[in-house]
């Protein structure tokens, strides 16, 4: 399946032939047309398999469609590593386009909790965030979830395994529930996994690759 004939927008079909990508992986040929569509995701697929542009494409589409004003998606990744690869990989396949990312997972080099503070007082289209740091920004309420559409979970096993769950669940609980679409991504599916995902996604396209 080439990018060009699933229906992504035109600005991130630009991006993608700057970056030479012309055919999906497995993984992005199955999830991103259900996910253009609105449908919950729950997919289990590796590092390396394409699954990063696998949930951000769909979700960029969906920004171009429906400019933004607020947040409309938090990606939520276990560790600062992974959020800026996702970080990253966002800024090759938005270049065309207006949706800049509020990164929300601290370190060393980075951003202090000040600047993230300022940055999501400001909003902007994506929040790509480590569960616990974007939780001790939630619960000092300056930030508007009002308009988020799309959540992601990377890895959610990792994410469960390092002990975020509460954080996950507390954060769901605070997004508005009628249009929020979830994209449930997990290298493995354990039982303690698919229960959790059970809880939170609605009628979900299953995809294992
Ligand atoms: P990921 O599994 O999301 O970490 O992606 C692994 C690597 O593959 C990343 O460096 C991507 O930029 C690259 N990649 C993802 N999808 C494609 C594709 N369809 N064509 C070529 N490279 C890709």
């Amino acid at each position: 399946v080439y990018f060009d004939e699933l229906d992504i927008a035109d600005e991130v079909l630009d991006a993608l032939d700057d970056m030479g990508f012309e055919k999906c992986t497995p993984i992005q040929a199955q999830a991103i047309p259900p996910s253009i569509e609105g449908r919950d995701i729950l997919a289990v697929a590796q590092t390396g398999t394409g699954k990063t542009a696998a949930f951000l494409l769909p979700v960029l589409t969906d920004i171009c469609d429906n400019p933004p004003t607020k947040v409309t998606t938090i990606v939520l990744t276990p560790t600062r590593e992974l959020a800026m690869q996702i970080d990253r990989q966002l800024e090759g396949f938005s270049f065309h386009m207006n949706a800049s990312s509020i990164p929300v997972y601290g370190g060393r080099d980075g951003h202090s909790m000040a600047q993230e503070q300022k940055a999501l007082k400001t909003g902007a289209p994506i929040v790509v965030a480590t569960p616990g740091r974007l939780m001790a920004h939630l619960d000092m309420g300056y930030t508007d979830l009002s308009e988020v559409r799309h959540l992601v979970l990377d890895e959610a096993d990792r994410m469960l395994d390092m002990g975020f769950v509460n954080d996950m669940v507390k954060i769901i609980d605070m997004l508005p529930k009628e249009k929020l679409q979830i994209l449930f991504f997990s290298a493995t599916m354990p039982n303690k996994i698919r229960k959790f995902s059970r809880e939170i996604l609605k009628d979900p396209v299953e995809i294992s690759i």
